[in-house]
């Protein structure tokens, strides 16, 4: 496919990975076009993005926030709609190439349902699809005979590094985890930690929610799950790497020995960019090493006591099935819980473990199935936290 102009749908672009779009997209030339805009609730912002990106549709998931906005500042040119369900139609847009799915949570999973169903070109960012219903949302795709393209920086990185060999010659991914802000916090600090703590990431910045994930582990489980879908790889082929520096973004082991890594900055841009351009590299925004600094990368194995959330993500990457909708779910709810301050920060993964261990499981459910899971799962979570 080479076609001048790319045009792409942005769901979630008022969140962090969906401002970088936007700024991937500026910079482009104009080879990659927006046609469409939606967000959750943030209608402030995405005006203010409508305006200065024109693209054709907007669309807001939250009505309430919908109705609380003053639009009249909205060029008369582009459309306005309102709930879930214009979200859906605009993934499915016949005029759109590619669907940016950076819904939050296991809100986005409908989206990026309704993409992959119209055929669209998909670069994922909700890394939730995969988790909830990594399975179903891959054999659509094969169905559909289309791409699920990482953004997500260390799959993105796998994605790169897999295209060094044949399949059947890959030993194992080894994916890199920064560590956290509690990296070397004792078993007693991680009791301790506050709210405040757990929002400052040493390298990435992105929203609360992933923020706290990458402090309790639970990001990398949640990637875990992620690549074994994303790659169609067996759950032992996945090993997770401490990489402080977050330079290195994930590697491909090979039989012959040989490592594949790739590098870069710790910016979301590049990844976005690799999704929307692929298999092409163009010149784009995103930051670049310096080699004429120095540089030092640490590399070192996780402590699995400290970090019980990795254990967790390979039992779940094996056992298939809803254990995925339940952990993600049990995990958004917990973290909900340990912001509003019902839940501490060491208690996050031992109560989505009860959780999962608790859930009836099925092997091969429906997305219905999948989604009731998840609801089940947070219910749950409720239901420990509220007492
Ligand atoms: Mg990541």
């Amino acid at each position: 496919m080479s076609k001048d102009v790319t045009h792409v749908a942005v769901l979630g672009s008022t969140g962090s990975i969906g401002r970088n779009t936007l700024e991937v997209m500026a910079a482009s030339e104009g080879r990659l076009r927006a046609v469409s805009l939606a967000a959750y609730g943030n209608t402030a912002l995405l005006l203010q993005q409508a305006c200065s990106v024109r693209p054709r549709r907007i669309a807001v998931v939250d009505p309430t926030a919908a109705q609380r906005q003053d639009w009249s500042l909205l060029p008369p040119a582009i459309e306005l709609s309102v709930g879930p369900e214009s979200v859906l139609r605009l993934a499915a847009d016949p005029e759109v190439d590619v669907v940016v799915c950076a819904i939050v949570g296991s809100a986005g999973l409908r989206s990026t349902w309704a993409a992959l169903e119209a055929g669209k070109t998909v670069a994922l960012a909700n890394k939730e699809s995969l988790v909830v219903a990594g399975p179903l949302i891959t054999d659509l795709a094969r169905r559909k005979k289309t791409n699920i393209l990482p953004v997500d920086s260390e799959h993105s990185a796998i994605f790169q590094a897999l295209q060094a060999g044949r399949r059947e010659e890959v030993v194992r991914v080894l994916l890199t985890a920064s560590g956290g802000p509690f990296r070397t916090f004792s078993l007693q600090q991680l009791t301790e930690v506050t709210v405040a703590e757990a929002l400052a990431h040493p390298t990435w910045s992105m929203g609360p929610k992933i923020t706290i994930d990458s402090a309790t582990l639970m990001n990398k489980a949640l990637e875990i799950v992620e690549a074994r879908w994303l790659f169609d790889l067996r759950p032992e082929q996945i090993c997770v790497v401490i990489h402080p520096q977050s330079i290195v973004h994930s590697m491909v082991e090979y039989r012959d020995g040989s490592v594949i890594a790739q590098l870069g900055p710790p910016d979301m841009k590049l990844p976005i960019q690799y999704a929307l351009t692929w298999p092409e590299r163009r010149p784009g925004p995103a930051a670049k090493l310096d080699w004429s600094q120095v540089m030092e990368f640490r590399f070192e194995p996780p402590d699995y006591e400290r970090f019980p959330a990795l254990k967790l993500g390979q039992e779940v990457a094996a056992a298939g099935g809803t254990a995925g909708a339940v952990l993600n779910g049990a995990n958004e709810a917990a973290v909900a819980a340990f912001l509003e301050g019902r839940l501490a920060f060491h208690q996050i993964v031992p109560l989505c473990q009860a959780v999962v261990q608790r859930h009836h499981f099925e092997s091969c459910p429906s997305l219905e199935q999948v989604i009731e899971a998840d609801r089940w799962a947070r219910e749950e979570v409720l239901h420990w936290t509220m007492q």
